[in-house]
This record gives C-alpha cells, sequence and structure tokens, in this order.
C-alpha cells in the first residue's frame, strides 16, 4: 500500500469522500424543506376556540420574570422551559439555560443586568436533565462575562445530549417538530403544552458547554456560599436532578412537576418513562416539606401545603396510571381496550394541574403496556396479519371498492367520527388514492380542533400540512458553534456509518477499514457479509487507513470543511488508495427518511 497525498486527488473522489462521510450524518445541509409553511398549506386550520382550557393554559407562559422569593429570579416564556437564578451570596446559581443560541439570546441582556445590578459572576450552572430546552443556550447566557463557572449535572446527562447526533436523529428530529409544531403559522398555534412555543428548528444552532461536575445519586454542595442539594430523581428522563435548598425551603423539581398531566409518553418517541421511578421521586421531593417550589415548566407554586397536596396528587395520577393499567393488562385486555378504558378519579382529573394539556392518560396507559410486555397486544390476531398493503385492499374490497371507501370516509368525517376518517384515508394512501391526501388532513384538522393535548394536536396540524404537500426540512447543526460539534464523541458519528450499511452491496464482503485519530482512540470498522460494526483500535486486516484529528473528521462529517482543502493542508491523510476508502465509503448509504 502506498500513502496518498492530497494533491493527486481527484475531483471525483473527493466528492465522493464528502458524500461518503457527510452525506451519513443527519445534520446534512438544509434542503428538501422550507423555513416556514405557506399560508395556503395551513390556511384551513381553525384554532382551538372552543378548548377553553388550552386558551386559560396560554396565560402561564406569558413572557415575564418572577422573582417569588428574595433573591430567586424565574424567568418564564423566553423559550419551552423556565431559567432560574439564585443570586447567592457570592455569585449567580444558573440553573437551566433554554433551548437554542435563538431563545438563549432572548434572555441575555436580562442576565448581563443581573451581572452589573449584582456585580457577581454566574459561579455555578446546574443542568436538571439533558433535554434541549433545558441545555442549548449555555454558551450564550454565559459570553457575558469572563468567570469561568462550574457546571453541574447528573453523571448521565452528557451522553443523552450527545444523542443529538445519533441513528435515529432523523425521526426524533421530525417527529418532535410535528409534536412542538415548529412550522404552524402563529394564528394556528397556541401553546406546548409546558411552555409558550419551542424556539428551536431545523436551522438554529445549539451551544451545550460540557459539565464539569456530576452527581450520581446525591450530593450537598456548596455554591457561590449557598447550600444546596442536588438529588438524581428519575422521572420525565432518567437523568432528572431535583434540587433543594434547605436556607430558603426551595425546591426545584426540574420536569417532574408542571402544570399538566405529565408526558409519560411522549409522541415524538422516546425509551419507556418508569412511572415507579417517577412516582417514587415526586415522594421523595415532597417529604422535603419545602414551602416555595419552582417547577422549570409553568410556574411557581407557594405555600408548604399546597406544594405537598400538589406533589401528592402528581404522584398519586402517576401511580394509579401505572396501577390501573396492570390490572387490566392481568385481566387479558389490549392496550386500545385500556386506553378505552382508563380514566383518572375525578378529584384528580380535575385538578387543574393534572389536566391533560400536555401528556395524556390513554397515551401513559399504552406505554406501560409496551414499556412492560412489549409490543404483542396478546390478541392472536395481532400475531401474523395481512401485510398493510394487503389490508387496505381487503377493506377496499370489503367497502365495494375505491369509490366507496372514499365516500365511508367523507361520511365518516360529516358524521363527526374524524378518528374513522382518518383510518380509511390512510387505507387509500396506501392504495395510491388521489383522494387520500385531502381526506387524511381534513380528519387530522377536525381531529386537531377538538384536542386539549398541545403535542397531539400539533401532531395532527403539522401532519396535516404534510398531507397537503408541505415539507419538513431536515435537521442541521451548521448553525451550531465548534465547541458544540466537538464535544460530540467520534463514535457517535461513526455509528451512523454502521448502522447504515448497504447490505445488498456488502453481503458476500468481509473487509476492514482503519479511522486514525491522532487525538482520541482508534476505530476499525469492519464488514462483515451484510453487517458492519466498529471495534476498537486499528485492525492488521485494515485494508486502507485515514488519519485526522477528531475535530477534522467532525467538520468533514457535518459538511462544515472540505475534504480536498483538508487533504492539501495535510491535516487528514489517507494510508492506501484515494479509491480504496471512496470505495469503503460506498458501502454505506445515508440514513433512509420518510418519504
Ligand atoms: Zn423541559
Amino acid at each position: 500500500m502506498k500513502a496518498f497525498l492530497a494533491g493527486a486527488a481527484t475531483a471525483t473522489a473527493m466528492i465522493a469522500i464528502v458524500t461518503g462521510i457527510g452525506g451519513y450524518i443527519w445534520l446534512t445541509a438544509d434542503e428538501g424543506g422550507s423555513d416556514t409553511a405557506t399560508e395556503t398549506t395551513f390556511a384551513a386550520v381553525a384554532r382551538s376556540d372552543a378548548l377553553p382550557d388550552v386558551k386559560t393554559h396560554n396565560k402561564i407562559f406569558e413572557k415575564r420574570i418572577e422573582e417569588p422569593i428574595p433573591g430567586v429570579h424565574v424567568a418564564i416564556g423566553y423559550g419551552l422551559a423556565n431559567v432560574i437564578v439564585i443570586d447567592a451570596p457570592e455569585g449567580l446559581i444558573l440553573i437551566d439555560t433554554l433551548e437554542s443560541i435563538r431563545a438563549a439570546e432572548g434572555l441575555a441582556p436580562w442576565l448581563d443586568k443581573m451581572r452589573e445590578n449584582t456585580g457577581k459572576p454566574v459561579t455555578d450552572v446546574i443542568y436538571t436533565h439533558n433535554h434541549a430546552d433545558h441545555v442549548f443556550g449555555a454558551g450564550v447566557l454565559l459570553e457575558g462575562q469572563d468567570h469561568v463557572p462550574r457546571i453541574w449535572t447528573q453523571a448521565e446527562t452528557e451522553a443523552r445530549v450527545n444523542e443529538v447526533v445519533g441513528i435515529l436523529s432523523p425521526i426524533t428530529f421530525k417527529r418532535a417538530m410535528r409534536m412542538f409544531g415548529t412550522y404552524l403559522p402563529d394564528e394556528n398555534f397556541e401553546n406546548n403544552g409546558i411552555g409558550p412555543r419551542l424556539l428551536s428548528n431545523h436551522s438554529d444552532g445549539f451551544d451545550f458547554i460540557p459539565p464539569t461536575d456530576v452527581i450520581d445519586d446525591y450530593a450537598e454542595v456548596t455554591m457561590a456560599g449557598e447550600n444546596l442539594i442536588l438529588m438524581h430523581a428519575p422521572g420525565e428522563t432518567g437523568d432528572q436532578l431535583a434540587i433543594y435548598l434547605p436556607g430558603r425551603s426551595l425546591l426545584l423539581p426540574a420536569d417532574n412537576y408542571y402544570h399538566a398531566f405529565p408526558n409519560l409518553y411522549t409522541v415524538r418517541g422516546t425509551p419507556y418513562r418508569d412511572p415507579r421511578k417517577w412516582a417514587h421521586s415526586l415522594d421523595m421531593m415532597s417529604g422535603l416539606g419545602a414551602e416555595t417550589m419552582i417547577p422549570h415548566h409553568s410556574q411557581p407554586v407557594m405555600g408548604a401545603d399546597e406544594i405537598h397536596k400538589r406533589l401528592t396528587d402528581y404522584r398519586d395520577a402517576i401511580q394509579f396510571v401505572y396501577d390501573e393499567t396492570i390490572r387490566m393488562i392481568n385481566a387479558g385486555l389490549t392496550p386500545d381496550e385500556i386506553a378505552e378504558r382508563i380514566e383518572l378519579p375525578p378529584h384528580l382529573a380535575n385538578a387543574p394541574y393534572l389536566k391533560e394539556l400536555y401528556g395524556r392518560v390513554d397515551f401513559a396507559a399504552k406505554a406501560v403496556f409496551s414499556g412492560t410486555l412489549g409490543w404483542f397486544s396478546g390478541d392472536p390476531a395481532d400475531l401474523r396479519p395481512p401485510t398493510p398493503g394487503r389490508q387496505a385492499q381487503l377493506m377496499a374490497d370489503l367497502a365495494g371498492g375505491n369509490d366507496a371507501l372514499f365516500a365511508a370516509g367523507e361520511a365518516s368525517l360529516a358524521d363527526g367520527d374524524a378518528g374513522w376518517a382518518l383510518i380509511l384515508g390512510s387505507q387509500l394512501q396506501r392504495l395510491d388514492d388521489d383522494r387520500a391526501a385531502a381526506l387524511r388532513a381534513a380528519a387530522m384538522r377536525e381531529l386537531a380542533a377538538r384536542e386539549t393535548a398541545s403535542s397531539v394536536r400539533n401532531y395532527f396540524l403539522t401532519s396535516a400540512a404534510e398531507a397537503d404537500g408541505f415539507t419538513l426540512p431536515l435537521a442541521s447543526i451548521s448553525a451550531s458553534p465548534d465547541r458544540m460539534l466537538n464535544g460530540i464523541p467520534i463514535d457517535r458519528f461513526l455509528g451512523i456509518l454502521t448502522t447504515n450499511v448497504d447490505v445488498p452491496a456488502v453481503v458476500d464482503k468481509s473487509l476492514s477499514y482503519g479511522f486514525e485519530f491522532t487525538d482520541a482512540q482508534n476505530y476499525t470498522i469492519r464488514i462483515h457479509r451484510g453487517v458492519a460494526y466498529l471495534e476498537d483500535g486499528l485492525a492488521d486486516d485494515n485494508v486502507g487507513r485515514l488519519t485526522t484529528t477528531t475535530d477534522v473528521f467532525r467538520a468533514i462529517a457535518v459538511q462544515r470543511r472540505n475534504p480536498a482543502k483538508v487533504l492539501v493542508a495535510g491535516e487528514m491523510q489517507v494510508t492506501g488508495s484515494i479509491a480504496g476508502l471512496t470505495t469503503f465509503l460506498g458501502y454505506f448509504n445515508p440514513p433512509l427518511q420518510e418519504n
């Protein structure tokens, strides 16, 4: 093998490297979508004027800064989540940082004023958990000071944040954008259930600063002369940190309490959120006897009795759903049958802070089913059903053909049964019937008009627009600073490659290629008969090797740097031939996207 130097590389080979590395990462350049939906796409959407609870809920998120107790400031409505700043004796403690550079820029002037008025820098930052709306504005909020703060998280948080780059990113981004109604015009939008509106879309930048100090289960720490207790409190996520300030009798429950039924399942898709752990964390928090509670969504709660009552009701609602679901599972009911029957007792269902404005009780029950028993409902009819396409054809045949199926769909819609109309529309879509899209869109808008849970309403409205021709953009990291990108472990990028191996091209192949990083661990990607996997280190049988730094590799992967220029500059070497590298990279496809 001969070492290959840059200047000799052909343009074709360079293009192959760009698509070979960059094309596989979901963070590709903006393409395939528009920034905002056109007016015509969304013209038919009605606001949910028939839903008074939703209207009342909007008021909770009106943009403001509150100071519920002296020295504790809460910024509400600047993004999806709240930001809490504690004016401690020797500095400011910043708890959570909003969802994007754009959101954080809206709050930064206020924080600058806080520094100026108090004469104190932010000495400590705490991320309560990994979700975007709590971590991605950090760099912006810290720009106004020279002091380098400590940054605290639960031990799992950083790895979860890095999942912003990952094998499921193409679909979770799209589902999140639907659920948050990101591209809905204002006149069709109400709220996000736990906040006014997520300020993050495909073109927003993220600025996460990695933690310096991590907590496993429990820690009593002093920050800026203030005593805090940090407690691992798994609930909405497995890495939640609840925070208690004994000197102020102040509890910050993170996202384990907010003014809506908890999102035990989220329609954008996440791993199982175990209700027993969430209930346990609520018990732990209510046992503290706090006199002030400031959640990271919705608004502060005052008074020990009121806080205790709410945390107890919240945990009761969560445990009720779990226990009731388990009882019905044991009685042999399927997920859909359980969803039909489950209902909170009236004292919980009528509590204003448990209304189904974000999570839904029936969705939570289905999540408990799949979290405990997996996908099989128990009904043998679900074991080996006809394929979706054949079921559509059989249903059309039963109805008397496509025209009759379509007529039944329209009739259902007119009769107020939009759920059935949507099912019939989806069957027609499988049969490539031109009338399917309009029927589906009309059915989804009708369902949205009656829906109180923001995540479901927005999902329907965005999907309706898609049925009408709106295309969701692809995610992009192009607006995020290098420091954000460079914090992401290199194996996440290589893992996207292996997941997207071109199976037909390699089903008879067995070979390996080396990725040598001068500043980090080396890897081999091995292809073995249709499967590709990542191995630690370089292997003796590598057919070639790419040598560079992790920062350069990441920059090429997200198309921030041109590999030809990188080669010319000597920042990347290829051992073996460029043709060998391009052949190897040609064995991987860009991730499939929904169409
Ligand atoms: Zn949140």
